[in-house]
């Protein structure tokens, strides 16, 4: 509950003027739409933000008095009847890009696995890039039509919520959340049973239920074992993401995978296609073949067909990066599946067989591989890499002529770009540009943008990031006692006038968070400068079990308490979708220092890039081919590996001799001219390539309609 709230106990009722509003925040559509994310805001503002847009909870707390004046305020009302006429549209599915493309496929189910899906902070099941990735799929499935329907688990634990101590080390604390309060339906099995689907493993049947979580028009299955009918040990295999060690999450996989087609079955949904999305999903390929071959079909036949209708897209570019298990484990978590596929224990094993690393480990990228005809990197760069990283499976043939594509990953752009950029793209393209978002010429007149009102929409907000920084430091200072250092180290002293740098993502040791630090004194001129000064925001969790990333998140909190940097340097805690935004929104400049070729693509840099925010980064992932000279700054070249001493120079000297100049070049009005032109060539590029509009419209055409109509080339599989 909120400090000093006027909560009333009881929830309050909805005033008919309002009534569909708990329908509304009962679909998380509401989240990628102007006009309701204004509604909750405009009802009781304070409340919003402190329940963190979850309007559940909003709705739950907001004290009668509000509801009732907002629907006797016309400027409220009248929100609420654009949003509700929006809804309605979107639900009735008209006229899709999909439906006019492939009408007799417009009813035709994808199904499309992940591990975990980041659609919005209020549903907790996601901890990164993956997440957020499947989740801005799914969003953008729907604003097209394509009939997807996602499978993913319920993880009842969140993901962990981050503090740090004084000594600035993650501690990790698992908060439960409300299902209550989560957009979530459970869904009662035959006969009124709690589950649909049952699986054996470790010798044990688990029972499996599905909650329905809505994305606009893409439904979204999470599967939970937590039932009284599970054996105890068994009720928490699913209750938190990447926990534990290899033993559960091996078991985690396979509940998704056989779990995730059983339930689908269960729901009568039979889709034609079928998209694994990263490893981790592998084993629903192997469950299709299972029941292939139960219906009569032989082995190879039936490898045949779930090969023919699969995706599969792989996000991880170092081999060591790939989900592997010991045959011991398997055996135990699997078998004896391969009775029921026709074939032999040892013919089983051979699907995971690796053909360069240990013979004895289960692989899941090469068993997705073997059973998918369809298999991509997601930026171009990547797919080479991928290619590179295969060339075992097929041998004897160059990589270039790997059956591996690409798909350049993109983000949801409703999602990701604030109401006020948007204003300003509403005066540039005119009010109907959303549906004119396909033709690349559109994005072009970006370069028309009014420059003091494009300065003006990002100078709010930088105001309302600031603004949050200084208010969850306020409530922290009061909750936790914080000391001096740390509140400056959490970012009060932070000055909106100020060339303000942006570095939020995990803290894996390949993104190089500490690299900024590399030569102190050079990077104190840099922020102390008395006339043009630089700070930078850092957030990101390091993975519970990554102590070098730990490390590196140590070191570069450390550094936000060094006098030396005068307050100049903050770390934001507890990163999630909702800090995502108002950073990607809000900073200056984006920065981004992987070690090349280790990052497949990146996508928080798409996102700062859609609000008109310039990247500075190494070559590598989608900046390869983002990158253009007129959007952002680029570190080395393309395809180069490079160390960590001669980046941070490069990194150093642009910051001093490009990026400091061009920001505080102003004109006689104030306004930074050449840096307001970066900042259009950054939307330009952006809103037309690295939107996950143009990445599911790919996938759509290239993967799911050959896999459901049979066409495309002919088939390819490894022979190794
Ligand atoms: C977009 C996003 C990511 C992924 O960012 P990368 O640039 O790909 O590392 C991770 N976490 C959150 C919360 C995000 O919104």
């Amino acid at each position: 509950m909120l400090p000093n709230s006027d909560h009333d106990l009881v929830p309050a009722t909805i005033p008919d003027r309002l009534s569909g509003l708990p329908d509304v925040a009962r679909n998380l559509a509401w989240s990628w739409h102007r006009e309701a994310r204004i509604v909750f805001r405009s009802i009781d503002e304070r409340l919003w933000h402190a329940v963190r847009h979850n309007p559940l909870k909003f709705l739950d707390q907001v004290p009668q008095a509000r509801l009732d004046a907002a629907a006797a305020d016309p400027y409220v009302t009248g929100l609420y009847d654009k949003m509700m006429s929006w809804f309605r549209h979107e639900m009735s599915g008209a006229g899709t890009w999909f439906s006019q493309n492939w009408p007799e496929q417009r009813s035709t189910p994808v199904a499309y696995f992940c591990a975990e899906f980041g659609l919005h902070n209020s549903v907790p099941i996601y901890s990164g890039g993956l997440g957020v990735l499947a989740g801005d799929h799914c969003k953008a499935a729907s604003d097209l039509g394509v009939p997807l329907v996602g499978v993913g688990i319920l993880y009842r634990a969140g993901y962990f919520d981050q503090r740090i101590n004084l000594e600035g080390r993650q501690q990790d604390t698992d908060e439960r959340y409300d299902l209550s309060l989560t957009p979530i339906t459970p869904i009662a099995g035959p006969g009124g049973v709690p589950y649909l689907a049952t699986v054996k493993t470790f010798g044990r049947d688990v029972h499996i239920r599905a909650w329905r979580l809505d994305v606009g028009r893409v439904p979204i299955y999470l599967l939970d074992t937590e039932l009284e009918e599970n054996h105890p040990d068994d009720r928490p295999l699913l209750s938190k993401l990447y926990a534990g060690g290899p033993a559960l999450r091996l078991r985690q996989e396979w509940l998704l995978g056989v779990g995730g087609v059983r339930v689908l079955r269960a729901l009568g949904i039979h889709p034609q296609a079928w998209h694994a999305n990263e490893g981790h999903a592998a084993f629903m390929l192997v469950e299709r073949v299972r029941e292939y071959v139960s219906g009569g079909l032989a082995y190879a036949d039936a490898v045949a067909k779930v090969r023919a209708a699969s995706t599969f897209t792989t996000h991880t570019p170092v081999p060591a990066g790939h989900d592997q298990f010991g045959p011991d484990q398997v055996e135990a978590c699997a078998g004896p599946v391969w009775d029921d596929m026709g074939i032999t224990k040892a013919e089983f094993f051979e699907i995971g067989h690796h053909p360069v690393i240990d013979h004895q480990t289960f692989h899941m990228t090469a068993t997705a591989i073997r059973l998918s005809r369809r298999v991509n990197g997601v930026a171009r760069r990547h797919g080479i890499v991928t290619r590179e990283l295969w060339t075992s499976l097929w041998p004897g043939r160059p990589s270039d002529q790997l059956p591996i594509g690409h798909v350049t990953n993109g983000v949801h752009l409703a999602t990701w770009m604030a109401n006020h950029i948007m204003q300003v793209v509403d005066r540039t393209l005119g009010a109907d540009w959303g549906n004119r978002i396909d033709d690349p010429k559109t994005w072009d007149r970006m370069l028309d943008a009014d420059d003091a009102t494009l300065w003006f929409a990002h100078r709010s907000l930088k105001d309302i990031l600031l603004n949050l920084i200084r208010e969850e430091t306020r409530r922290a200072f009061v909750a936790r006692s914080l000391e001096a250092p740390q509140i400056v180290g959490a970012g009060v002293m932070l000055d909106p006038n100020v060339l303000t740098i942006g570095f939020a993502r995990r803290f894996a040791t390949y993104k190089r968070a500490s690299l900024i630090f590399s030569d102190a004194e050079r990077l104190r001129k840099l922020l102390t400068d008395p006339h043009r000064p630089v700070q930078i925001v850092f957030a990101g969790k390091a993975h519970p079990a990554d102590n070098p990333g730990k490390d590196v998140l140590q070191q570069v909190y450390q550094f936000t308490r060094d006098p030396q940097f005068e307050g100049r340097v903050a770390f934001v805690e507890d990163y999630d979708m909702h800090l995502a935004h108002l950073l990607v929104q809000g900073v200056d400049l984006w920065m981004n220092l992987p070690k090349v070729p280790m990052e497949a693509s990146g996508t928080s840099g798409m996102k700062a890039a859609l609000n008109g925010v310039p990247q500075l980064s190494t070559i590598d992932g989608w900046w390869e081919e983002a990158y253009d000279g007129t959007n952002g700054w680029a570190i080395g070249q393309a395809g180069v590996v490079d160390d960590d001493a001669v980046t941070a120079d490069r990194l150093y000297t642009l910051l001093e001799t490009e990026v400091v100049p061009r920001f505080y070049e102003r004109d006689e009005r104030g306004l930074p001219l050449a840096w307001l032109t970066m900042m259009k060539h950054a939307m330009r590029i952006a809103g037309r390539f690295f939107t996950a509009r143009r990445m599911v419209e790919e996938y759509a055409r290239d993967y799911y309609i050959p896999s459901m109509t049979g066409a495309g080339a002919a088939d390819d599989p490894p022979t190794a």
